[in-house]
């Protein structure tokens, strides 16, 4: 079977309901369903309800939830009122790590209860600029992937996506190298093999994907795709990117 790809949008703290609906139906005008496309946009919470199935040929994700199915958590949404909105859910962004202070005993309780309510996960991992320069990425990379996976069954592993988000590189305007993000993806590949043999996890890069280097970073052998941020709140970029993606899949 040849590469599918996995294009993926998430707009963080932007967008009203209005817009998002604007966006869904403007980007659906620009591609075609492809066999091997999926493509998926993080509207945030308030726009799932007016976006979801609003164009079949974009799914529409979480960009977060909590792990409990309900109770007297203020705030929180729960994995059970999600799928009712959402095709899958984002665990662990790196945001909601620095700022939120999650740790990966919650992001592991998220994954958990996403994978039991049949919202399939998303799950960011990626090390900070001070890990790479002292040469920790890939220890970073498999200690974040056996905390984070640990206790989900191997049967159930093929639901879950990986994002590769070199935290250096989200907002930054700095993207991994295609070899370097290359590198990383090939190593979170052979450990989620090691982890349940014979998976096949889809495993996004993220972290200032822009068209200028997309077509590159999606060429290499180990990405599956793309989880894009700021380039993902113009039409213009995010379909730019998709078009990459298309032209790769029809090559
Ligand atoms: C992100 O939010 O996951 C992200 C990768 O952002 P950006 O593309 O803006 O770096």
């Amino acid at each position: 079977m040849g590469k599918e790809y996995l294009i993926a949008g998430n707009w963080k703290m932007f967008k009203t309901v209005a817009e998002s609906r604007e966006f869904v139906r403007a980007l659906a005008r620009e591609f075609d369903s492809t066999p091997g496309l999926e493509v998926v946009v993080f509207p945030p919470f308030t726009a799932l309800d007016a976006t979801h199935g609003l164009e079949p040929k974009i799914k529409i994700g979480s960009q977060n939830m909590y792990f409990e199915e309900k109770g007297a958590f203020t705030g929180e949404v729960s994995p059970l009122m999600l799928r009712e909105l959402a095709d899958c859910v984002l665990v662990g962004h790196s945001e909601r790590r620095e700022i939120f202070a999650e740790s990966d005993e919650v992001v592991n309780k998220k994954l958990k209860a996403a994978l039991k309510f049949e919202l399939p996960p998303v799950l960011c991992i990626g090390e900070t600029l001070a890990e790479r320069e002292a040469g920790k990425t890939l220890e970073k990379i498999r200690q974040q992937l056996e905390k984070d996976l640990q206790g989900v069954p191997a049967a159930e592993m093929g639901k879950i996506s990986v994002a590769y988000e070199p935290i250096w590189a989200i907002g930054t305007g700095r993207n991994a190298t295609a070899g370097q993000a290359q590198e990383v993806h090939h190593f979170i590949r052979q450990t989620l093999l090691d982890m349940a043999p014979g998976n096949t996890i889809k495993i996004l890069y993220g972290g200032s994907v822009k068209p200028e280097n997309s077509l590159e970073l999606l060429s290499q052998e180990d990405i599956s795709g793309v989880l894009v941020g700021g380039a993902s709140l113009k039409v213009e970029t995010f379909s730019a990117i998709i078009q990459h993606a298309l032209k790769l899949l029809n090559a």
